[in-house]
């Protein structure tokens, strides 16, 4: 299957999860998670309608953006507050904001480029030690924060990473629990939640974006991080 079929192929998916959930496809917005893939992939999907890219390193993204067409990037990995400074002026949307020292280094670098810039906070509604975000019970404390001490951010919504299962069906209490959250800000726009094994649930469950790498690229080769 060619990068095109897949990408034909989720979207048919998607549109399909959208209307059992009362929306239509164009509600759902696909990005396209590019890491350890390169930019001559990423063009190709470019050319096959994909408006949106996610990556999870900063260094990733700085290697590549020369070299991408014209694209909406999305930061969907681990920040460092070091690193802000690097993709202040080039990421559209940052999806993994789950401290208040992490939204302080944004607003600050935010201010000197003299832009507002639109944020994510991840929550991690699984509690898994392992990832990122904090927890459900942590994160309207974080929102009430950063908007009351960020005037450079906006908060445009919350993004999940549920646990890796077999059956995404298991996946779907991790989604709900984050969507709560997400009904109670009427300002929010953004619910990004869904991977390529378990994209359908998310969407059933409210997500408006979701992240597919695997189901659009084939499998990423880790080795070629060593290099
Ligand atoms: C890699 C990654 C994805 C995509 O995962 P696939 O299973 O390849 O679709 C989505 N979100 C985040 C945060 C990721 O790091």
């Amino acid at each position: 299957m060619s990068i095109r079929d897949n990408i034909a192929r989720i979207n048919n998916l998607k549109e399909d999860a959208a209307l059992r959930s009362g929306r239509k496809a164009g509600d759902v917005l696909l990005i396209a998670v590019t890491k350890l893939h390169s930019a001559e992939e990423i063009n190709e999907a470019i050319d096959a309608g994909i408006t949106d890219i996610g990556e999870n390193k900063v260094q990733e993204i700085l290697d590549k953006y020369d070299r991408v067409k014209p694209v909406r990037w999305h930061l969907i990995g681990h920040l460092q507050t070091n690193k802000v400074k690097y993709i202040i002026d080039k990421v559209d949307l940052i999806h993994s904001v789950d401290s208040m020292k992490l939204a302080q280094e944004i607003e600050k670098r935010a201010g000197n480029a003299d832009k507002t810039m639109d944020i994510l906070v991840q929550v991690n509604s699984a509690e898994e030690e392992s990832k990122f975000g904090v927890g459900v019970c942590e994160a309207e404390a974080l929102i009430a924060d950063i908007k009351e001490n960020c005037p450079h951010i906006n908060i445009k919504g919350l993004m999940c990473i549920a646990p890796l299962e077999e059956d995404p069906e298991n996946a779907r209490p991790f989604f709900r629990a984050v969507k709560e959250i997400f009904d109670r800000h009427k300002d929010f726009t953004t619910l990004s939640m869904g991977m390529s094994n378990d994209f359908e649930v998310a969407i059933e469950e409210g997500s408006t974006a979701i992240r597919v790498g695997t189901a659009i690229f084939g499998n990423r080769d880790y080795r070629s991080e060593e290099k």
